[in-house]
């Protein structure tokens, strides 16, 4: 019997190592990897160059404290507000890390303006973590049941949808921040319509509400562009949170900030014993030394492009087959039925692949694919979901 805590459903495969983007088990069975351990291995397992940052700077300085002033954090914060047009950098371990950041900024900022019940508006279907302020701006019953009292302070809205923003606008007033994530990743990559996230910045600006995005799935490179926000005019944030990819698989968040709500963090107000530390923000600057000098943010594109055009062509005719969408490399195949058992039945054909929102297949790609290994993916999925659609037959009316 395990130790661990029955946290997981834990699938057949047991990786033991990888190479690029592939991953093999101790007896010698590899799977072909279209998840890329959920949006982070961006860069693929066993990056040449991200071992050796490892190895280099574990020899030379893994930790001390944020008590003193830090080298790589400083480049890492330098680099990565370079790229994303933010002012300052807080470093965490995690995603949610980086959420609880921001909320709390959104609570500093309420302070700073005398709101004394503030709201933070979240969406409907949204995931951004598993503390309990995240897990409570999560748009998602399932991952709060058991957890109450829930932390106060969220109201809920439709996603995509301007004017239930614009509704709550003109009848709450305590509303100090809006958290949204440009795609929704957990929640079955859902992309909302074009303008939608200029919209929100319109109406943050006119009701000094913090525009707060959530770019932990959808950031460094995935969408094909640095930031999903970026694919807009006129869509800068105030905060924005970052992880995942940024690491590459060593932990690792960001909350970025610009304007005044980067001065809203003072000494004493947020902390973290190993957030930013040198061994994490040495791999980010890698990463994005990686990214920058290959180009992947334009190849996530292209990629994403000649995926999803394979898969409309191959899937498209199927009645079962609901929707094909995404943005660069982060695609969702939504089918009339849950799905969950793909996931196993990939493994069985040597692919890993991710359901969420129990009907979607999702597909988050390391960027280093080759045209070859894209093809791979586009074959396999594809057989993988007719297979499936033709054996389990019609949905039941
Ligand atoms: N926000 C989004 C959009 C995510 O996709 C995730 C993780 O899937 C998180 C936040 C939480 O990140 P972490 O699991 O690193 O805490």
């Amino acid at each position: 019997m395990s130790m661990l805590m029955h946290a997981y459903n834990r699938l057949s495969f047991s990786p033991s190592h990888g190479q690029g983007a592939w991953v093999w088990d101790e007896n010698g069975n590899k799977c072909l990897d279209a998840l890329g351990g959920i949006a982070v291995c961006a860069l693929g397992h066993a990056h040449d160059a991200v071992a050796q940052t490892l190895c280099e700077q574990s020899k030379r300085l893994i930790h001390t404290s944020n008590l003193y002033s830090l080298a790589e954090q400083e480049r890492l914060g330098e680099r990565l507000c370079g790229i994303a047009n933010m002012d300052r950098a807080f470093f965490s371990n995690s995603g949610a890390e980086a959420n609880e950041a921001a909320i709390k900024m959104a609570r500093l900022y309420a302070s700073a303006k005398g709101v004394e019940n503030p709201q933070i508006v979240v969406m409907e279907n949204s995931f951004h973590g598993r503390t309990l302020a995240t897990l409570t701006a999560s748009g998602n019953r399932k991952i709060q049941a058991g957890f109450e009292p829930l932390v106060q302070g969220f109201l809920r809205a439709p996603y995509n949808d301007i004017d239930a923003l614009n509704h709550i606008a003109s009848n709450s007033k305590n509303v100090v921040a809006v958290l949204v994530e440009p795609i929704q990743g957990e929640g079955g990559i859902i992309t909302p319509d074009a303008g939608y996230l200029q919209d929100i910045r319109r109406l943050c600006d006119e009701n000094d509400w913090l525009m707060m995005l959530d770019e932990i799935q959808t950031g460094m490179g995935r969408t094909g562009a640095w930031f999903a926000w970026m694919h807009e005019e006129n869509a800068r944030p105030d905060v924005m949170t970052s992880a995942k990819a940024l690491g590459n698989g060593v932990p690792i968040g960001a909350c970025l900030a610009q304007g005044a709500a980067a001065e809203l963090i003072k000494p004493g107000s947020h902390g973290t014993t190993y957030g930013g530390n040198p061994l994490a923000c040495a791999v980010g600057l890698t990463v994005i030394d990686q990214i920058e000098s290959h180009d992947y943010v334009a190849r996530a594109g292209v990629l994403g492009e000649r995926l999803l055009a394979g898969f409309r062509q191959n899937l498209a005719s199927y009645d079962s087959v609901v929707d094909i969408r995404g943005k660069g490399l982060m695609i969702g195949i939504q089918l009339d039925r849950p799905c969950a058992v793909l996931m196993e039945n990939a493994i069985a054909r040597g692919l890993l692949l991710n359901v969420t929102a129990g009907d979607t297949v999702r597909l988050l790609p390391p960027y280093i694919l080759d045209d070859a290994q894209a093809d791979e993916i586009l074959v396999k999925v594809s057989e993988l979901i007719v297979d499936f659609i033709q054996q389990d037959g019609p949905e039941p009316q």
